[in-house]
């Protein structure tokens, strides 16, 4: 089991403004701030990440706010939807919420003997909760207004959009472990039994789909998680096996990585449990500091001046 990958590590979009952005997913969505840092490339832009009380894997949703980006396009070699795992009975809450919050939604539908209910955040990035068939035990993040009965337990799924299965399918089954578990229609489950929650990818295929555009309200990559660092290399070198580009390992401070892009055209990644997000902050503490990779810190004040204001 250990030497699998476990599921869905983390998903990074990208959002417009960091203020709206932090105010929806922690206030309306009531997730957790893990972490509050910046993006290592852009040290003048946060990075934040999302998730449950310490930050467990399969439950961290990353942006890169950047004020003033131009809104991205929904379309074929993207990850078109994400998916939260939540209550079988909180879709009454949900919809008061949403209702009261202004917040643009669908009614609630079925897929795959599923209930669920989509709705978009403020930068038109689409997600769904959906009410899994199998048991969810995982610890919610509890918030005044989003009580645990309620709230979001992780991810369920990940849905990519492709002009054609084969290609994204092989790296799920040959290289990633997944079965295809279920079809309906152009719409195709794939899971992994390695690991009980987080372990689904829906790849839906529409050969006439345009490329969409990476921006403002979409999803940069998703991550595949593995239990470490060594782990992460022996799928290094299963990825480029099957004669895919991959790059070298990357120390992102809370995770080591590695990206590759999949023949379908999704930027996948491969993130490690280690080191995790209680690296620099107790648990108590998580996304209350800015935190800064060590190339920053001697900038910290500059940094923290350009840096737009949260409350
Ligand atoms: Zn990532």
């Amino acid at each position: 089991m250990e030497d699998r990958i476990l599921g869905l590590h983390h998903i990074t979009a990208i959002a417009g403004e960091a203020k709206r952005n932090h105010n929806f997913y922690t206030g309306v969505l009531g997730l957790r701030l893990v972490k509050k840092t910046v993006n290592f490339d852009d040290p003048n832009t946060y990075h934040f990440y999302y998730g449950d009380k310490v930050g467990t894997p399969g439950s961290i949703l990353t942006f890169f706010p950047w004020e003033g980006v131009q809104t991205g396009r929904r379309g074929a070699r993207q990850v078109t939807e994400i998916g939260y795992s939540v209550p079988e009975n909180s879709f009454d809450f949900w919809l008061k919420r949403f209702e009261k919050k202004n917040v643009i939604y669908n009614k609630v539908s079925e897929k795959f003997g599923e209930q669920y209910l989509t709705f978009i955040d403020p930068d038109g990035l689409k997600l769904e909760l959906t009410a899994s068939k199998n048991p969810d035990n995982r610890l919610p993040w509890e918030t005044d207004e989003v009580p645990a009965e309620f709230a979001t337990r992780g991810f369920h799924n990940v849905t990519i959009t492709t002009n054609k299965l084969q290609p994204t399918a092989d790296v799920l089954t040959h290289i990633f472990g997944y079965k295809l578990l279920e079809t309906h229609v152009n719409r195709y489950r794939f899971i992994t039994d390695a690991v009980d929650n987080a372990n689904i990818v829906d790849v839906v295929e529409v050969p006439g789909e345009g490329a969409g555009h990476v921006a403002g309200g979409s999803v940069h990559h998703v991550a595949f998680r593995v239990k470490d660092d060594n782990i992460l290399m022996k799928f290094r070198d299963k990825v480029a096996a099957a004669g895919l580009q991959i790059t070298d390992k990357i120390d992102r401070n809370y995770f080591y990585s590695l990206y590759f892009r999949e023949p379908g055209g999704v930027l996948f990644e491969i993130a490690s449990d280690n080191p995790g997000f209680a690296i620099d902050e107790n648990v108590e503490d998580l996304g209350t500091g800015l935190k800064l990779p060590a190339q920053y810190e001697s900038h910290r004040e500059e940094i923290a001046a350009v840096l737009p204001k949260l409350d």
